[in-house]
């Protein structure tokens, strides 16, 4: 059974008082959930510490980057075994905006799911194509070279520590998301690039990102290559977040 997850990813928002009053209150109201998803809160670095005295056992944190390195003179970076150390569960890499404002490649995408999954972290490995790359019929090829690229490090044994989220870039913070039938036909050819890499595909979660809300989620969590969200505007009004998780089916 694949496991499905709903994760919030705050990018450069909120505040000390943020994480706090919205991770108790995600966690008062998740805890009693019986539909099985997997709660993960991904606040700037910096709250970690404020979010994980809020968390128990009910939700994950994760961090939103980590360094491509094990540790070093990287000033301004935090590794991944740091992000383990506060008590995080998950790293978010190749983020569309980490990609184009950052410059960040499939090679460094490569290596920080490395430094991920060797500290014991899972990778939440976000995939993407452009609005000019799909008008030109390129999704599915742009995205299956992100996959094979950015997860070509990982080992047999490393599969389970292995999450995909599919977040097109034009429908992030536009108010325009994919619909359900796009959605579920990017999972299964992400699926299908997964199989052929030799991956355990049916047992790897697939998440789908870009203006996910409480009224647009039951539709996309009902595909059956959709195991869930990753979601960034809704994720900072806490009803809402919350309003998402229970739409898992
Ligand atoms: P929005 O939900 O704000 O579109 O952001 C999606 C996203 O980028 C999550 O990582």
């Amino acid at each position: 059974m694949r496991r499905k997850i709903v994760a919030g990813n705050w990018k450069m928002n909120g505040s000390r008082d943020l994480a706090q009053t919205l991770v108790g209150y995600v966690r008062s109201q998740v805890e009693s959930l019986d539909n099985g998803v997997e709660v993960v809160i991904i606040p700037p670095a910096i709250y970690i510490g404020d979010a994980v005295a809020q968390a128990g056992d009910a939700l994950a944190l994760g961090v939103q980057n980590v360094g491509q390195w094990e540790s070093g003179a990287y000033t301004g970076e935090i590794s991944a075994g740091m992000a383990r150390d506060q008590g995080c569960r998950y790293g978010l890499v190749g983020h569309s905006e980490r990609r184009q404002i950052f410059a960040e490649s499939d090679d460094m995408v490569a290596a920080k799911v490395e430094r991920l999954v060797g500290n014991d972290l899972d990778a939440i490995v976000c995939v993407g194509e452009t609005l000019e790359q799909r008008e030109a019929g390129e999704a599915e090829s742009v995205v299956a070279g992100q996959v094979r690229k950015g997860l070509a490090a990982v080992t047999p044994d490393q599969w389970s520590r292995v999450v995909v989220a599919y977040e097109p870039v034009w429908a992030i913070g536009t108010g325009k998301t994919a619909t359900a039938q796009d959605a579920q036909a990017m999972h299964a050819s992400i699926r299908k690039v997964l199989a052929g890499m030799g991956a355990p595909a049916e047992e790897i979660s697939l998440l789908y990102g870009g203006s996910v809300k409480a009224d647009n989620a039951a539709a996309l969590f009902a595909e059956p290559d959709v195991d869930g969200g990753l979601i960034g505007g809704a994720s900072l009004i806490a009803e809402e977040f919350v309003s998402i998780c229970r739409a898992v089916p």
